[in-house]
């Protein structure tokens, strides 16, 4: 849907943030570490998920968008073997 740029007030008794499914919070870890994201705001990382930061590795949601448990879990486990790969050298 376009945005009209209008806003409207609409009383309720409960709001529920339905959010799950927007970039990594941008304030705080992100910003204080200087890391570059991607224009989907998600952490941009190289193919051994290392951030722009050389010591700084990043996984899962925060690097691909809302995506599955089961990619979150297998990049977990890329990164890991990088991170080792990396102490290792
Ligand atoms: C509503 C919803 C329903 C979903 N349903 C499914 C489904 O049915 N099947 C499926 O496969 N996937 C589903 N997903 C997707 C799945 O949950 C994610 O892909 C997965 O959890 C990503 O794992 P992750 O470890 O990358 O991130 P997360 O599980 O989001 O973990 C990130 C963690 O980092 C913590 N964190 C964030 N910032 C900081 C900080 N600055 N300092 C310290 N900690 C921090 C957060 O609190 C969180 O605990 C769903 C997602 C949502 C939102």
């Amino acid at each position: 849907m376009k945005p009209t740029g209008k806003t409207e007030i609409i009383e309720a008794d409960l709001v529920f943030l339905s959010m799950g499914f927007v970039h990594p919070e941008q304030e705080g870890l992100l910003q204080e570490l200087k890391l570059a994201t991607n224009d989907r705001k998600n952490i941009s990382v190289n193919s051994s998920q290392q951030t722009s930061s050389e010591k700084v590795f990043a996984c899962g949601d925060a690097t691909t968008g809302a995506s599955l448990v089961v990619r979150a879990m297998a990049s977990g486990k890329k990164t890991a073997k990088a991170i080792d790969h990396y102490l290792q050298s």
